[in-house]
């Protein structure tokens, strides 16, 4: 039987959650608005509280990308679904749920920045920096953590657990 164990609560995500938004807008300015980039599946739920929590002029599309099979990078990615609307010109804030070896944001920073945003910064609500094979700028960083996978609050494991509210660690196996 496969269990989650919590990680960071419901209560840590929302208050952490809260004062990222409080930092995009700080770092955009009180007037610029916002377009949001959200990286499908596992960012939309990220991007859909932390959305609400920059105030001011916010937009969002989506961009859905491919980079894993199960629990391993294979390091190659590939648009599945890109974006609906021009990022030209444009204070552009790429809405990511998790940095890892980093390859998938270097890819779509290198993509996004060849659009000619006025502006192009990134906001990964965890990070595993023991993991990096690229330097990737993130300016926005909810959590730092371990080489552990997680699930929960948008992140899967084979399409499962986006639906928890926390973040969890999976223990065990099906
Ligand atoms: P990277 O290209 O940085 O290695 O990987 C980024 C993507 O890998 C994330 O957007 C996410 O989809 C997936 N990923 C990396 N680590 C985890 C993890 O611990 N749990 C889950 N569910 N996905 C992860």
């Amino acid at each position: 039987m496969t269990q989650v164990r919590e990680f960071l609560s419901k209560a840590d995500i929302a208050a952490r959650v809260t004062e990222l938004g409080a930092e995009i807008r700080r770092a955009a300015g009180a007037d610029t608005p916002v377009h949001l980039v959200g990286v499908l599946k596992g960012a939309f739920v990220f991007l859909a509280d932390v959305m609400r929590e920059i105030g001011g002029d916010v937009s969002c599309d989506f961009i859905a990308v491919s980079s894993y099979v199960g629990t391993q990078s294979t390091g190659q990615v590939q648009i599945l679904k890109d974006l609906g609307h021009s990022i030209e010109g444009r204070y552009v804030v790429i809405v990511e749920d998790i940095v890892d070896t980093g390859l998938t944001l270097a890819y779509l920073q290198g993509v996004l920045r060849t659009r000619a945003p006025k502006s192009l910064t990134t906001a990964c609500l965890l990070s595993k920096p023991s993991r990096r094979k690229v330097n990737v700028p993130v300016e926005h960083i909810g959590f730092t953590i371990e080489d552990r996978f997680v699930v929960g609050y948008g992140l899967d494991v084979n399409e499962r657990y986006r639906n928890l509210p926390f973040i969890g660690l999976v223990q065990g196996g099906d």
